[in-house]
């Protein structure tokens, strides 16, 4: 039997990450996946959204040309696009194939399940064999949730999955169900490139989220730019398929029908078929891996990471988790997991950025916020850029100056944000902001700025400039 000092299961970004870092730092790494390598994120999931994200945003910014004395047409083909991420996609892969193997990584294609807290059964086709680990990585990641109406979602029901599997279907009027951050992005992402969408939501766009109501009323008012509305409050009690369309039949009685419709409707843990039961492993109610702050499951050896784990289910946080496991696999003092600090984004109208607490979350812990603000609509560079929607809002502690939390709203959100997530620590953060040098005209100087409002308005000059 061949013997790991890891054994990492899933090879999502949580997955990949853990084993690339686990080799990194000398371990001897096995990774067992059984579909494509890189997950959801990166096979139908993070990477091809953001490819048409990007296509879907220089259709939105191609209305402004005119204004800047620039004359092009530019028109939008969902069938190019989908061969486009395509393309994109299979040459991520193909690299994070290639760097498992500089670092001699051992990748096992096939299912893997525990038979015990230290030994994992690969199959694949019939060819079973066992291998042995001193840590096991669980990493299966999750798949979309199917609401009961869906049936067995045939070629016009799509989830996110098969929208990026297959050529999307023909046809321009597509219902998208979901107010979550699925629904959101393809609101604009499937409106700029050229479909009718019917935008489905049982509740506001985001309202389960820590974003803040400026936040969120800066992403409605970028979606009526493009004629986007939700229709809130609707919910599809049932769907019926033609050859040629979805009749789709709302709770209040209403009717629409589409040429294919989008699911946006969450996503349930993999963690079918993984032998949890066999190394003393439980999953929650709602079917998620227990396991402490310091990721271990019950097997204090096995550490379970990523969707599979919270209903945060994000890249980042898979990652961060990966980072955390490493850390304490081959630490001596284990550190908790903060997954409020761990940043989150969402492409959409306007990209939005966010991390720490948000005021409610702030003053639960008696803590007293001050909110620090600067809008781009001042900004030279956004202003330059013809698109100055959106605002850095900090918050800081009133009696410390401490940085408790961040959101950004605007243009290039999502890389901004990473100023204060990675700012060296959070009691000294907004003196690091405020001392730093930037590049002029940017957009990051409105951190700087809002650093220098805060200051200004809550009294905090000596914590921020002293
Ligand atoms: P996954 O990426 O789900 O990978 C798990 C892997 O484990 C899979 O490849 C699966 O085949 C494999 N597996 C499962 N069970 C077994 C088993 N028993 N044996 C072998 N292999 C197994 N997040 C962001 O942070 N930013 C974004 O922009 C973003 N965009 C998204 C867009 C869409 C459309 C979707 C659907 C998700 C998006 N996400 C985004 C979420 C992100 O994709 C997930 O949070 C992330 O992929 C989770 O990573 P993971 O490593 O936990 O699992």
């Amino acid at each position: 039997m061949d013997r790991y000092d890891l054994i990492v299961i899933g090879s999502g970004p949580g997955g990949y990450r853990a084993a690339v870092l686990g080799a990194l730092r000398g371990l001897k790494v096995a990774i067992i996946e059984r579909r494509d390598w890189g997950g959801c994120c990166l096979n139908r999931g993070c990477v091809p959204k953001k490819a048409w994200h990007h296509s879907a945003k220089w259709i939105a910014q191609s209305r402004a040309l005119a204004s800047r004395g620039l004359r092009a047409k530019v028109t939008a083909d969902l069938g190019v696009a989908w061969e486009h991420q395509r393309e994109v996609v299979a040459t991520v892969r193909d690299s994070y194939e290639s760097y498992m193997k500089r670092l001699g990584i051992t990748a096992l294609r096939g299912h893997g399940r525990l038979l015990d807290a230290q030994r994992v059964e690969l199959s694949a086709g019939d060819t079973v064999q066992t291998i042995e680990g001193a840590h096991i990585i669980l990493a299966t990641g999750s798949s979309p949730r199917l609401p009961s109406w869906s049936g067995e979602v045939p070629g016009r029901v799509l989830t996110t999955d098969t929208l990026f599997d297959e050529p999307p279907p023909a046809g321009k009027r597509v219902a998208l169900i979901g107010s979550g951050v699925i629904g959101t992005e393809f609101a604009f992402i499937l409106t700029l490139l050229g479909k009718e969408v019917v935008w489905i939501c049982g509740g506001e766009p985001l309202a389960r989220s820590l974003f803040s109501n400026q936040a969120r009323r800066t992403l409605r008012e970028a979606m009526a730019n493009y004629d986007i509305a939700p229709r809130t409050g609707a919910r599809v009690q049932s769907a019926r398929v033609g050859d040629d369309g979805v009749a789709l039949t709302l709770e209040d009685g209403g009717e629409e029908t589409v040429d294919w419709v989008c699911l946006g409707t969450g996503r349930v843990p993999h963690t079918e078929g993984l032998g949890l039961e066999a190394a003393g492993i439980e999953t929650d109610a709602a079917g998620f891996v227990v396991r402490n702050a310091h990721l271990q499951t019950a097997a204090a050896n096995v550490y379970a990471i990523g969707d599979c784990t919270s209903p945060a289910m994000t890249a980042n946080q898979a990652l961060a988790d990966a980072t955390l496991a490493i850390d304490n696999i081959l630490g001596d003092t284990p550190r908790a997991q903060d997954p409020l600090w761990v940043p989150e984004a969402i492409y959409s109208a306007v990209e939005m950025a966010r991390i720490g607490m948000d005021e409610d979350t702030a003053e639960d812990e008696d803590l007293e916020p001050a909110v620090g603000f600067a809008a781009f609509e001042t900004s030279p560079r956004a202003l330059g850029q013809g698109d100055t929607a959106g605002f850095v809002r900090l918050l800081g502690d009133m009696d410390s100056g401490a940085l408790l939390g961040g959101e950004i709203v605007g243009s290039e959100a999502a890389e901004l944000i990473h100023l204060l997530a990675l700012a060296p620590d959070r009691d000294t953060a907004l003196r690091w902001l405020a001392r730093g040098a930037y590049n002029h005209p940017t957009r990051a100087e409105e951190l700087l700025n809002a650093a220098e409002t805060m200051a200004s308005k809550w009294g905090l000059r000596d914590h921020i400039f002293g």
